[in-house]
């Protein structure tokens, strides 16, 4: 049997699909597309009621494969990977994306090799190559100074992790039909000896900038630590949270957890602003898919300006009281 399909990994957790899980589907839908074939998704977990998994459907799914086993409720890497190895054996999928999280980080590597499949981490887009029908992954390569292309012409499935928020998940359509399959397997595949015995969330310290809808980041061009407070306060004002470019956080300025871009995290915020930051490719990499980019810099030549929908020109010590008045004005 060939290989057919397109299929993404969603995730479950907490009593919800994980956004992720969305924009996963949002990015794979015109995959499938475009080689006129089904887009599939698979959830495993605990307690995945039809309701769950229909969730999938509204958003872009035409097929998913459920496998529910109380020695599936958390993410146990062996038998995660047991259960998605048998699932590819027995489907034969062309093309399995997950996302570039904690899970899809750790479950596809361990998939890949045994499914003795190529495997691409972190792309930030994926497209079909015309004539070929080959997946085409797009990620930053050598330091991030190239966006390499990368194929897997000979192995199937082509396997991809994707960044998280590179893409704003598609709207629910509760008109959109699929089907659910269930899968089961037995304890030859799962095994119940490994059990997960507590669960202590990471302490970010207040730098949830991926789930905020404003983010105010700010760079070097703030000369130094303590002048870090202006941009902590405007983003307090406006109920934002706070970024950094990692100029900012290598000075100790702000701590990583806050640091945006391809080496610290992707943001799609409604409002990103940037105070001081020279918009170098690696930075752009985390926030140039914000809806509305705000720039301030005193360097009319810097590349945030490329891809800022409003910029201002001048010193930041300057405009950013000015925009403190207007908004005094405004409130
Ligand atoms: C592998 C790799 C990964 C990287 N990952 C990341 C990453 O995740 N995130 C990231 O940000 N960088 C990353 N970088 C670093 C990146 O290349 C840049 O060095 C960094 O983004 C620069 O930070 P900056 O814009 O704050 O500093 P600068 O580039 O020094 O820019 C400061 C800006 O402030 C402006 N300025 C100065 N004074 C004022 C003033 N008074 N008013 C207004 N504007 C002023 C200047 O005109 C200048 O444009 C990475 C680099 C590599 C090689």
């Amino acid at each position: 049997m060939s290989s057919k399909g397109v299929w993404t990994i969603s995730e479950w957790g907490e009593d919800r699909i994980k956004t992720i899980s969305f924009e996963l589907l949002t990015r794979a839908r015109p995959l499938a597309d475009k080689l006129n074939t089904e887009l599939s998704s698979v959830l495993i977990g605990r307690g995945l009621e039809d309701e769950t998994a229909r969730e999938l459907i509204y958003r872009g799914a035409d097929k998913i494969y459920v496998v529910d086993d109380k020695n599936l409720e958390s993410f146990i890497v062996e038998n995660y990977s047991a259960v998605l190895t048998a699932l590819i054996l027995k489907h034969k999928p062309e093309i399995v994306v997950a996302g570039a999280t904690t899970m899809g980080r750790t479950l596809l590597p361990h998939v890949a090799v045994k499914v003795n499949a190529g495997l691409t981490a972190d792309c930030t887009s994926l497209d079909i190559e015309e004539g070929s029908g080959n997946l085409l992954q797009v990620r930053p390569a050598i330091g991030g100074n190239i966006m390499a292309r990368i194929k897997t012409p000979e192995k199937r499935p082509q396997m991809a992790t994707v960044r998280p928020k590179t893409i704003r998940p598609a709207q629910r359509d509760e008109k959109r039909q699929g089907v659910i399959i269930r899968e089961r397997f037995g304890n030859e595949i799962i095994d119940s000896r490994v059990e997960r015995v507590g669960h202590r969330k990471l302490d970010t310290g207040g730098a949830e900038i991926q789930d905020a809808d404003i983010v105010v980041s700010g760079g070097a061009g703030l000369k130094k630590g303590d002048n870090f407070k202006i941009i902590q306060e405007l983003a307090k004002t406006l109920g934002g949270a706070v970024g950094g470019s990692r100029n900012a956080v290598d000075r100790g300025w702000i701590s990583y957890p806050h640091q945006v871009g391809l080496s610290g995290k992707t943001v799609t915020p409604k409002l990103y602003i940037a105070v001081g930051i020279s918009g170098s490719i690696q930075h752009l990499a985390g926030m140039k898919t914000s809806e509305h980019i705000i720039a301030i810099n005193n360097d009319p030549d810097a590349p945030i300006f490329k891809v800022a929908d409003f910029g201002v020109v001048g010193d930041l010590f300057e405009i950013i009281p000015l925009i403190y008045e207007a908004l005094k004005e405004a409130m």
